[in-house]
Parts: structure tokens; sequence; C-alpha cells
């Protein structure tokens, strides 16, 4: 998976950490205060050097080692040490127990929250080696020449200090597009592909090259194939520099670009890439660790800051999804065989309507004219007519349904009689269409959102919204590929909603196009039988993505 786009070559310089397991039920000799001064010493320390790099590397690496030196130390986890070493545990066992625990607990959430378990094991190993008196191995300070820096995950810690004249791509076998390889990457401008498998067998020394937008990692490519791939390269970089101002397509078709956001942390990312408002903010992030409810000042607060970020723009936000694959603690799920299918989405706030009255009178107390709130899993006009309700008798003005259900793309006109707008997230409603859980890898190629059946429910919700005269956006991860993005506008979207980072791209394919294009390429996608061939046709009718190297 590319997350950090660009072409990086050069010897792969492999790092191999491994800090050993303190055997279980190892215990220690002498006084178990003793053994508790020697572990709170050990955590301070980690938290300290942890501190210490973020300060010297600044910027977002700073902020992130600062919020690991505060995990070292975090106070349920040394009292969680502490009482493990009252049991006789040494501190080296006391401390990786404590910290597994925690990190399980976190990977269970999934997600951004999930990905910070990779934290969690970095902090527990510089714990431990420190205890063993063992040194833990660095990279390289000085290299001939920029390496590719190959791991099974890489610490904020390890890559804080590092700059782009050391370090050509990041390739790393774990890792998600919110681990921290892909934040840092990204903000070193350091191309980077991570959930490589296999990536640390690649012999140090050896020459690779790795697509941080494709994914492709290659061990000892053809330099006519390096020197290709960095041109095309250098050809998407300008396309993307000249592509500026709001979305719109070459005849002058407006197409609003939103950013899809998850917290405040985001908004700067979505406001630097020139988003013109946000498509879709997904609330449930914000609460994602919590055992109660938000409070409505907090909510307000976060929802406040989006509407500042945008003056004038759209921003639409969508009540909690809670449930299958975003468990909020505060809304406990009933035992379910299959929670994607189960009490998610707006169907959980039957049982909490006050939460979803308390969520919707904060985004009332914004009192933002642009402020748009919508449901996700929608599953009929009922559903949809009681939210517009909800939202209405508190004085929201602009309340919309997301389309991530067949039954709801099927019967949108119905649904359309209830809401003032549509929002369809390909996502879900790939993973309802195909019934192929979006969580397993070994569904993908059922979630591929270029399947002809799912361009057909995109087509069907988008028509309805024309023919009532209602806009219809689109928020699922679909907009954040140009050519796909294209397709959409053509098959009706009003407005495209993504990641900050995919902005630009979107922004100059689209620019590079016709509406006619764009609705030529939707129709040559939707006449093919497969998700490969309907690729083929759309990018086929869209001629200048390839100059482009998009
Ligand atoms: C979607 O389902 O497409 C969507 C945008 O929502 P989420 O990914 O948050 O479920
Ligand atoms: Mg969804």
């Amino acid at each position: 998976m590319g997350v950090s786009p660009g072409i990086g070559h050069g010897p792969a310089y492999v790092l191999t950490v491994s800090v050993p397991e303190p055997p279980e039920g190892a215990t220690f000799t002498g006084e178990a205060d003793q053994e508790k001064e020697r572990a709170m010493a050990a955590l301070t320390q980690v938290a300290g050097e942890l501190e210490a790099r973020g300060n010297r590397a600044g910027g977002e690496a700073e902020e992130i080692l600062k919020a690991q030196a505060l995990m070292a130390e975090d106070p349920g986890l040394v009292v969680k040490v502490r009482t493990l070493i009252d049991r006789g545990l040494a501190a080296p066992r006391a401390v990786f127990e404590a910290f597994t625990k925690y990190r399980d607990v976190l990977a269970g959430s999934g997600g951004y929250l999930g990905e910070r378990a990779a934290d969690l094991n970095d902090i527990r190993d510089r714990v431990i080696a420190l205890l063993y008196g063992q040194v833990m191995p660095g990279l390289p300070a000085r290299a001939a020449e920029p390496y590719v820096l190959v791991a099974r995950d890489l610490a904020p810690a390890d890559t804080a200090l590092l700059s782009k004249s050391q370090v050509a791509a990041f390739v790393t076998e774990e890792g998600g597009p919110t681990s921290h390889t892909a934040i840092l990457a990204r903000a070193m401008g350091v191309p980077a592909v991570v959930a490589c498998p296999g990536a640390t067998r690649i012999p140090p020394g050896v020459r690779v090259m790795a697509d941080g937008t494709s994914g492709d990692v290659r061990v000892e490519p053809a330099e006519s194939d390096v020197a290709d791939a960095v041109s095309a390269d250098t050809a998407r970089l300008s396309a993307l520099a000249s592509a500026r101002g709001p979305g719109r397509t070459a005849d002058g078709h407006p197409v609003p670009l939103l950013a899809n956001v998850g917290g405040p942390a985001e908004l700067h990312a979505a406001v630097a890439a020139e988003a013109e408002g946000i498509g879709l903010y997904r609330t449930e992030f914000l609460f994602l660790d919590r055992a109660e409810p938000p409070s409505t000042e907090e909510q307000v607060r976060a929802y406040r800051a989006a509407v500042e970020a945008f003056p004038g723009g759209k921003v639409v936000v969508r009540t909690l999804d809670s449930g299958a694959d975003k468990p909020l603690a505060f809304l406990p799920a009933a035992a379910e065989p299959n929670p994607a299918l189960g009490e998610r989405g707006l169907r959980r706030f039957k049982r909490f309507p006050e939460v979803m009255e308390a969520q919707l009178a904060a985004l009332a107390a914004v009192g933002a004219e642009e402020l748009h709130v919508m449901a996700p899993m929608v599953a009929t006009a009922e559903e949809a007519g009681w939210f517009a309700r909800e939202c209405r008798a508190k004085g929201l003005r602009h309340a919309g349904v997301m389309i991530e259900i067949p039954a709801a793309a099927l019967r949108a006109r119905d649904l359309l009689a209830q809401v003032d707008f549509l929002s369809i997230g390909t996502n879900d409603l790939a993973q309802y269409a195909f019934a192929a859980d979006r969580q397993l890898g070994v569904m993908s190629p059922l979630q591929d959102p270029w399947q002809p059946a799912l361009l057909d429910l995109v087509a069907m919700a988008a028509n309805a919204a024309s023919r009532a005269g209602k806009p219809c956006g689109i928020c699922g991860e679909s907009a954040a590929d140009p050519a796909l993005a294209c397709v959409l506008v053509g098959l009706g979207a009003d407005t495209l909603s993504m990641g900050a980072a995919a902005l630009p791209a979107v922004r100059a394919g689209l620019a590079a196009h016709t509406l006619t294009q764009c609705r030529l390429a939707a129709d040559a996608a939707r006449a093919q039988r497969t998700a490969a061939e309907a690729r083929v046709a759309a990018r086929a009718r869209l001629p200048e993505l390839g100059r482009l190297g998009l």
C-alpha cells in the first residue's frame, strides 16, 4: 500500500530490531520497592529520551514523540507495572505484560487507534532494552547515498531525526495509511510503502525502488525502469503543482472538492491542500477511546473549529457511526453474530436516542448556516424521515443521509423526499452490495470500487438526487482515485470528498477533462462486466491522466 507518493530508490538498509520477550513468570531478587524504582527510572528515562528527540526533530514528529513520552508515563500503565512487581514479577516482565495488555486493547479498536498499538510496542521495547542494559540498534547517521529503509515497522523515535537527504524511501511490512510511518513520511516528503509482506527478507545493500503512489516495491530494478518511473513522477508532480483553486472540469463545470476528516488535527492538512470544505466529518473518531459520552461543550468546540477552518465552505458532519469496525465504549454493543449487519450507525440511536439528541443539539449550538448534518447506515425512507425530523426539531437546516446500503440506493427517490441531500459512502456500499466484509483482506477484489454493479448503484442514487433537485456527494475512498473521481462526476456526483492527501491529484485529473469526457468514461465503465475492464475502459476515455502521470 503506497502511503506517501513519489519514487524512491537506493540501497536497502534493513532494520531488524529484536528485543527479547522477558521470560514468563520471571521474578526478581531483593526488595519489591527497589525493583519498582528500577522500572520507574527506566520509564522516566525513555520518556525523557523521546521528548528530547522530539525537541530536536520539531514539527509533526515533535508532537508525535511528545505524545509517546506521555504514554511512557501514563498513570494507568505505571500503576499496572507496580502492581505486577508487587505480585512478584521482575521489572522487565512487568513492563512487558502491562504494555502488551494495553496494546491489545488499542489494537482491538482498529483504525487510527489500532495503528497506535505499534507505538506502545516501541516504548515497551525501549524500556525493556534499558532494563536489560541493551543498546537499541540505531540507523546509520551518514551513508554514501540515500537508502531505502526497510523494517517490520518503524517507530517515530527511529525516524524522527532522519531527513530526505538520508532516506530515499520507507518500506515496512506492517502499518496502514494512518500509521506513524505514513504520517511522518508524508510530512518529510519521502515516498513510503507499508503493509508489504516479506520486505525484511530483502538482502541488505541490494538496490530497491519503491513507488509510494502505487505501492510497488521492486528489488534490483533495471536502470531504464528507474529512469522511466522517475520521469513519470516528475510529470505527476508538476501537474499537481499547477492545478490550483476550486475543483472544476476542463470546461468549467464546478465540482467542489472537500476533505474527509476524523478530528481537529486533520483540519490543517485539509486547508493546506485547498479543500473547499469538509465532505465527511467522522465524528466517532473524536470519541473512540472514551468510556463516557462527550460533553456538549467539547463537541461544540470540535464542530466550530471545522466551520471556522472553512469560512463560507460547506461542512458536512456525520452523526456517530458506532458499531462493527468503529466500536464506541459509551454506546455498548449487544452480542451480535454479524456486527456489520447489526445495530450500527443510525440504528444504534434507536436504543440511545439521548446520544443523538445531544449530538444534534451540539451541532445546532454551533449555529452555522454552512453546517450540514447526515446520518450513516440509513436503509429506509422511514429512517431518513425520523432523522430529518430530529434535525429540524433542533433547528438544523440541512439534514441528509449517507447512501451506504443498496436498499437506500435503489429507493433513493423515497429517501430524498425526506432529506435535503445525499452522500454516497462507497466503502460500505461496496461491502453491502457484494456481501464482502471490508475488514477482510481476502475480500478486497469484491470491495473494488470499479465494480460495475457499484457504479450502477451510484448512478441510481445520483440520478434520483438530480431529479429531486437536491445535491449528491461522494465521500468513500473511491473519490480519491483521480480516474474514478472523473467517472463519479460523470455519473452525476455534485461534490467529491476524500482524504486531504488525494486532493491535488483529483483536482488535476478533473481539470484536464471535460464534463462530456467524464460522462463518456462513466458510460464506458458501466458497459463492462468486470472491475478491471471498467477501469481500463474509463481510463481510455480520460487520455490526459496518463500524460499527467496520474
Ligand atoms: C463509507 O462507508 O464509504 C464511508 C465514507 O464511511 P466510513 O468509511 O466511515 O464507514
Ligand atoms: Mg461507512
